[in-house]
């Protein structure tokens, strides 16, 4: 077309793939198709569908195009226009008045993952600073797998994920990258085609990853760590295991020896619901496969024992030292890799180390005045929240709304949509959209931090949330010189001072590569622990305040919520694939894709329940109950219960979606939330 043009950015959404993006420009303020990168090696060309439907999504005429003040009651979502001055005047006004009541920790600003820019989500850390507001533990995706990796390997990298096309087996432990990671089976098939490689997926149903797996293993919630003990068994017992490694770049000794030896495949299949011939089987298959590359997810860390289950998955490639070769080892996430001195870009030379630190998901504790939560300081008064949408998101959400709707609660939220959280706020301010935002992103998922200029002109009234950031700071009367620049100039310090480029190479180019050596990579020269070893016995007081509930050596820990006779099912909430978190319920493709909110079950337990496909169903536990359709197959194991996608609020009848019935308490031992990890009963609608 001669009018065709596409310009380069990137994905800010919640997903390790920081896709490097193009998009077509119609006008220059309409967009039409959106692809992956092909020039980079990680995008490879793919982008997910609901990505490349953004059109719909960044012109929905849902968005929010201008500042409004509430009306009617908490959460009726009345709200009349206002001016951006009138707005900022009021948010300054209500923090100022928190402040003086009760001391500047009762200001609570609150991120999440709803964009994961550098500048346009971290950045709000830099108002806190300035002021001494509460910090936030930022744990409701990453921390429990987070906490298990950094046990045993010392730091969150690994292995460039771009070797799984020349690996020659593939253990996808725990995530659904067909759903929600899409790029990274483009490495897998390349695998697969040119090497004939075997992909093996450990999960808990059967996902459409899964539905692609040469082997699949199905197990029970929660016990992926037995699964990983017994193998190691199998591993140890059958030579599999390389011993020099073993010796030079872990601790492993005779002691975590005898307590694998206790973990026979029998005792690992009764605990998983595996046959022994499975876990004996891919055991095999590992230790035979010098290039075996562990890729590891989230799902089964969001659990009350996901850190321990995540610690013992990672203790494989230990045991074989697949680590040593191309295409082996393993990979998690990307977090400590891009060594970016944000000093400047998230405040940190103005950060009080005294301010107390609230945790992002039990939001709903700290709003209903839970003194341990509050860490016996004072109530939250006021906030402000970017990219976020807790009402829905955040655990116990029965608990969320209760908070969010107290009437002593100064709210400010600023959103692209009228989220169930935005209507819970005093003050709605209108978001931009990536597009028309200047930022950089981490990729998590692969070895690049991706550049996204802004592309578009800004819609209606939208503001960018380093916009506002700086709006209020600069009322509030803060100096600090980030308050009076760009994003741009705020990303050019950022990567000067990083010595990654400059922003105008960044946004030239697309991304900054930010791979490391294989030899560092691969930790061939030792793991980032304090004796340079891999720590088959970590030192859980390192990483978290609950060390207590762990054990020394690997473990698979029975602290989940177990069903019982009241609650005779496990529930697991993982994502819908059209959705990401709770971007993209708003778009009608999405939603028509999805269908409606529902569980699914197995033929044995619909049949013992009496229950049909698309018969109502009501699922509960002491939190709360919903009801919802039923489909019925053998996608979930008997006794398990799947409900994909954080569906909004309102299309619940009852106003409250999954997440009311799944427990806020804190994963040991450094926090998180047990999204998977829930005991419910069920019933047909009579
Ligand atoms: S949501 Fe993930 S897969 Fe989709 S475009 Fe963004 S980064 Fe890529």
């Amino acid at each position: 077309m001669p009018n065709e043009r596409f310009v380069k950015t990137a994905c800010p959404h919640d997903c390790p793939s920081a896709c490097a993006l193009e998009v077509e420009l119609l006008t220059p303020s309409k967009i039409g198709r959106v692809r992956g990168s092909a020039a980079n090696s990680y995008t490879a060309g793919v982008c997910c569908a609901k990505v490349a439907r953004y059109a719909e999504r960044v012109h929905h005429p849902d968005r929010l195009t201008q500042p409004l003040r509430r009306t009617g009651a908490k959460g009726s979502g009345e709200f009349a226009p206002i001016n951006w001055d009138q707005a900022l005047d009021e948010i300054v006004e209500r923090f100022t008045q928190a402040t003086q009541m009760y001391g500047s920790e009762a200001v609570w600003p609150y991120h999440s993952g709803g964009n994961m820019g550098v500048v346009q989500r971290w950045g709000l850390d830099r108002l806190r600073h300035a002021f001494r507001y509460s910090r936030q533990q930022t744990t409701i995706c990453v921390t429990p797998a987070e906490s298990g990796w950094r046990a045993g390997v010392g730091e969150l990298r690994g292995c460039d994920p771009r070797e799984m096309a020349d690996s020659d087996l593939i253990l996808m432990w725990g995530g659904n990258p067909v759903s929600t990671q899409v790029n990274a089976m483009t490495h897998v098939a390349r695998a697969r085609k040119t090497r004939g490689a075997k992909l093996v997926v450990v999960d808990v149903y059967r996902t459409p990853t899964v539905a692609t797996a040469d082997i699949a293993l199905i197990v029970r919630p929660g016990t992926d760590a037995a699964l990983a003990l017994g193998m190691m068994h199998v591993l140890l017992k059958e030579g599999y295991a390389d011993r020099d490694y073993l010796g030079r770049l872990t601790d492993f000794d005779d002691d975590v020896e005898r307590h694998i030896d206790s973990w026979t495949p029998e005792r690992a299949a009764a605990v998983t619901g595996l046959d022994v011939a499975q876990v004996v089987d891919v055991a095999r298959l590992f230790g035979r496969t010098k290039r075996s590359f562990l890729r590891l997810g989230f799902g089964f860390t969001r659990s009350r024992n996901g850190a321990a289950n995540m610690h013992a998955v990672s203790c494989l490639p230990a045991i074989t030292g697949s680590w040593q070769h191309h295409g082996g080892g393993a990979f998690f996430l990307a977090l400590d890799n891009w060594r970016l001195d944000t000093t400047l870009a998230h405040g940190l030379d103005l950060k009080d180390t005294g301010t107390r630190i609230l945790d992002q998901s039990r939001i709903g504790a700290i709003l209903t005045g839970d003194k341990q939560a509050l860490v016996d300081g004072p109530p939250v008064a006021a906030m402000i929240m970017q990219n976020a949408n807790s009402a829905n998101v955040a655990p116990d959400s029965r608990k969320v709304a209760q908070g969010l709707g107290r009437e002593d609660l100064f709210l400010c939220v600023h959103e692209q949509f009228m989220t169930p959280t935005a209507k819970y706020a005093d003050i709605v301010l209108p978001a931009a959209m990536f597009l028309e935002a200047d930022d950089i992103y981490y990729g998590l998922g692969h070895t690049y931090i991706t550049a996204g200029p802004s592309v578009l002109d800004r819609y209606r009234e939208s503001w960018t949330n380093h916009e506002v950031v700086c709006g209020i700071a600069r009322r509030l009367g803060s100096k600090h010189r980030s308050f009076d620049m760009s994003a741009f100039d705020l990303i050019d310090e950022t990567l000067r001072a990083s010595n990654r480029g400059t922003a105008a190479q960044a946004f030239d180019t697309g991304w900054v590569e930010c791979a490391e050596s294989f030899d560092s990579a691969h930790f061939l020269d030792g793991f980032p622990t304090s004796d340079r070893k891999f720590h088959f016995k970590p030192d859980w007081a390192a990483i978290g305040p609950n060390a207590a509930q762990m054990q020394a050596l690997p473990s698979y820990l029975e602290n989940y919520e177990a069903a019982d006779e009241e609650h005779p099912f496990r529930l697991v909430a993982p994502p819908a694939r059209t959705f990401l978190n709770t971007s993209f319920t708003e778009t009608a493709s999405s939603r028509s894709r999805e269908g409606a909110p529902r569980a699914l079950l197995h033929p044995d337990d619909a049949t013992h329940a009496g229950v049909e496909t698309d018969d109502v169903v009501v699922i509960g536990n002491r939190r709360g109950e919903l009801q919802l359709s039923a489909k019925v197959d053998a996608t979930a194991r008997p006794g398990v219960v799947i409900v994909e996608g954080i569906w909004p609020n309102a299309d619940f009848s009852g106003g409250l979606g999954v997440n009311q019935l799944i427990g806020d308490d804190a994963i040991p031992p450094n926090g998180g939330s047990a999204f998977h990890d829930t005991a419910i009963w069920m019933r047909r609608l009579q």
